[in-house]
């Protein structure tokens, strides 16, 4: 039996990919490496600098300045180093979620943090995820996944999410900015949410975490 060394997970936001990933990465022993978070983190950095995240021009300028790490904390949970600054705590908030797609549609951007990305794939022993992680980080990648869930379920999942973070936020509001976010992630010209032909589909709708873990451990450990 051989283990996978480099998975991939990807998929519209809400689908389950930052949980799932995370408990296949620590049930194997292999780094968990979340791409959206880098994308979060640069949008921080826009948003701390009072620069439009639209301004394709001075996002790329501090793209260039900026240095972003992913690390593991002294509790073991990853953490998100901007600038070496650990901000892991602050990339969950709405107005992150507001601006990210159009700070992670800039080629500029995504070039950047591809270089921090593939080196992380590189070393082996790790669960990718994030939109594009099977298409264009790694797609020689062992174990491609791409989980969906129904538009109603992912909303659920993101507003309960932000409303046990202490946000004000309705039901309507949040499936409002997951279409909008999804549609821009999907259409963008770099890098675009797809599936990649080579991934299996995973469907979370109506099932619990452990067997959708339990499902994505199966192909992990299948023989070639
Ligand atoms: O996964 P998460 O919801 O944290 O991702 C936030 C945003 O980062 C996505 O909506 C997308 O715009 C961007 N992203 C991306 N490519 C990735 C991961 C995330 O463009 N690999």
């Amino acid at each position: 039996m051989s283990l996978k060394r480099v998975i991939t997970i990807d998929g519209p936001a809400g689908a389950g990919k930052s949980t799932v990933a995370r408990r296949v990465a620590s049930a194997l022993g292999y780094l968990y490496v979340d791409t959206g978070a880098m994308y979060r983190a640069m949008t921080l950095k826009v948003l701390m600098h009072g620069v439009d995240p639209a301004d394709r021009e001075r996002v790329a300028q501090l793209a260039r300045e900026t240095d972003i790490a992913l690390t593991t904390g002294p509790d073991g949970a990853p953490q998100v180093v901007l600038d070496g600054v650990d901000v892991t705590h602050r990339l969950r908030e709405p107005g992150i979620d507001r601006a990210v797609s159009t700070v992670a549609a800039f080629p500029e951007v995504r070039e950047r943090l591809l270089v921090v990305q593939r080196e992380l794939a590189r070393r082996g022993g790790v669960v990718l995820e994030g939109r594009d992680t099977g298409t264009h980080v790694a797609p020689d990648a062992d174990l491609k996944l791409y989980l969906t869930a129904s538009p109603a379920e992912r909303a659920r999942r993101r507003y309960r999410e932000l409303v046990a973070a202490g946000h004000q936020v309705t039901l309507e509001q949040v499936e409002r900015e997951l279409r909008r976010r999804d549609e821009q992630d999907m259409t963008r010209s770099a890098a675009p949410l797809q599936r990649a032909p080579d991934a299996i589909e995973v469907d979370t709708t109506g099932r619990s975490i452990d067997a959708v873990v339990a499902e994505i451990l199966r192909y992990c450990r299948e023989d070639d």
